[in-house]
């Protein structure tokens, strides 16, 4: 048996065997065609077949929201306009695999220039390209493998497009040899409630079939292992699955200090099954959804109707809104400037919000509509702000604006540096890590060559979180934490002797935090807090603040 090991999201367990992704096909190359033409077209158009009748009858057996999109990709992969578009690109002297990458191609930037519905779809045409191109290579279909046995996906990283279509009855767990705690396999880990291990060093070396532990919760994928281990796995996943039942309380440590366990929301929608996992109210509503998918920004009323939704969930709650956060990898054409050679060190957050100011009065004007009319109590915060000086302006217009409560989050390491002075005029502070650590680390949070550095158990970012904590405690005024670091049982129980007030996270990990902040008391919490403190690296600050 060996050992691999990574970065552990959540405290789940799963044994199986092992799926590797397989890579994308490369690009085909336009070299001329110098074989038989009309055999090509037909091959090709076989081929095509081919993939339409697998993907109509995959959709069949998989049911639900996923059959309407394999249908459709069915329909695109026989479309008989495609298919005559391919013969004419052969004819023309393309290879097969040239030509169906070019038709699908034209098709796809046809459908984005229509915007709307039409522009959702294209993306999956690359997808169906893909597939088309490995039937006639007689190649495996890249992308997420399928399967009717469970089992653990293994795969350099995944992107949106890959998951959306994702077996979670079949996925036990998810090992990447890329990606940090904030990737987005981290993220959709956490948000499914399945074990993942990201950052995998030698997970390119697994191979269909090998069975495999991952347990998250010592960051390991135990390779080769026998069946006493597969059953001893078992039994320990039972016990987590067990802990996820258990009763929903206020969140509280063992001597029953409060630590209000909040969700972190991406629209109305997600509310109600937030409210159901326990959340206690929202600690991050994350409004660029009402934004990115618009050319402008959207009114005053179409705002106010969302933000009302959403407080209506939580009545008698607090909801902790941020405006706009736009810029670096959240780019808005209306917004950002795409000259900037370091997005994320530009003009983003409320930096861009300053640029254009009727776009953020706008905003707080929704929000503040929308608190008056609900009994929800608002708090609202400005994301990427560096010092005082832009604390004061924002809340200045805030309240000017008539929000009740306004506060920033401290992202940038220069805000902790002076947060007693933010404090002044902030009414509170939420801590974004996962900015935080990309800043102080100085370390791209996309970029999985540096995915390492990418991690808030880093004695660095402990310590600009206590200095948080303490100014927060001199000054009496609440700081939360919001990035993907309150999702980690064990770091959640450091955050808080560090003097984290509340933690928000996505919903699906409220039942592992609740469960871990019942083992400690606040003096345990604090001296375990201490000790992170004094680790070298990431890796020592989680052994020490875990003892
Ligand atoms: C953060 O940076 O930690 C945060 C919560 O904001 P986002 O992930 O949306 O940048
Ligand atoms: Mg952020």
């Amino acid at each position: 048996m060996s050992e691999l090991t990574g970065i552990g999201i959540g405290r789940g367990i799963a044994a199986g065997p092992v799926r590797c992704m397989p890579d994308p096909l490369p690009l085909p190359t336009d070299d001329p065609f110098t074989g038989d033409v009309d055999a090509a077209v037909e091959k090709t158009a076989a081929a095509m077949g081919v993939v339409a009748t697998w993907l109509k009858e995959r959709g069949a057996h998989i049911g639900g929201e996923a059959q309407a999109i394999l249908e459709a990709q069915a329909l695109m992969a026989g479309d008989p306009a495609l298919v005559k578009d391919v013969a004419t690109r052969i004819a023309n002297g393309s290879t097969p695999e040239r030509a169906v990458y070019e038709a699908f191609l034209s098709f796809q930037k046809l459908l984005e220039g229509m915007g709307g519905h039409m522009a959702e779809r294209a993306t999956d045409l690359a997808d169906v390209s893909q597939r088309v191109r490995a039937e006639l290579m007689g190649v495996s279909v890249p992308g997420v493998p399928e399967s009717d046995a469970p089992f653990i996906l293994v795969a350099h990283d995944l992107a949106p497009a890959d998951t959306a279509l994702l077996d979670f009855t079949k996925v036990l767990a998810l090992v990447t040899r890329d990606g940090g705690p904030t990737s987005h396999t981290a993220i959709l880990a956490r948000a499914k409630s399945i074990p993942a291990i990201v950052g995998v060093t030698g997970a390119d070396g697994l191979t269909d079939g090998t069975l495999v532990v991952v347990d998250a919760g010592s960051s390991t994928v135990r390779v080769g292992v026998d069946d006493a281990a597969v059953a001893a796995a078992a039994a320990k996943r039972e016990e987590w699955l067990n802990a996820a039942k258990a009763p929903i309380t206020d969140g509280a440590l063992k001597d029953g200090h409060l630590v209000p366990l909040m969700a972190n929301l991406g629209s109305p929608a997600e509310a109600a099954a937030a409210v159901e996992l326990g959340a206690e109210g929202v600690g991050l509503f994350r409004t660029e959804f009402l934004f990115l998918d618009s050319a402008t920004a959207p009114t005053v009323e179409q705002q106010e109707a969302q933000y009302t939704e959403l407080l209506k969930a939580f009545p008698g709650k607090k909801v902790v809104a941020r405006v706009l956060d736009a810029g670096a990898d959240k780019p808005l054409a209306f917004l950002n400037d795409a000259q900037e050679e370091n997005p994320a060190l530009g003009l983003r957050g409320l930096r861009a919000l300053r640029a254009k100011e009727s776009i953020l009065r706008d905003q707080l004007t929704a929000l503040a509509n929308a608190q008056n009319k609900t009994t929800a109590h608002l708090w609202v915060m400005a994301p990427m702000v560096s010092d005082a000086q832009e604390t004061d302006y924002f809340v200045a217009l805030a309240k000017e604006l008539g929000i009740k409560v306004a506060g920033v989050m401290a992202e940038v390491p220069s805000l902790a540096l002076v947060a007693e002075q933010v404090l002044e005029t902030a009414d509170f502070v939420s801590i974004g890590t996962n900015d935080l650590t990309q800043y102080t680390m100085a370390a791209d949070r996309m970029l999985g060559s540096v995915a390492s550095f990418q991690d808030p158990w880093h004695p660095a970012v402990l310590r600009l979180i206590k200095q948080l904590g303490e100014a927060g405690a001199a000054a009496g005024k609440p700081v939360g934490l919001c990035g993907e670091a309150a999702a980690d049982p064990d770091l959640a129980i450091v955050l808080v002797g560090l003097g984290v007030t509340t933690l928000s996270m996505t919903p699906a990990a409220l039942a592992d935090v609740r469960a871990s902040m019942l083992t400690v008391t606040l003096e345990e919490a604090k001296a375990r807090a201490a000790r992170a403190l004094n680790g070298r690296t990431a890796a020592e600050a989680c052994k020490l603040g875990t003892q």
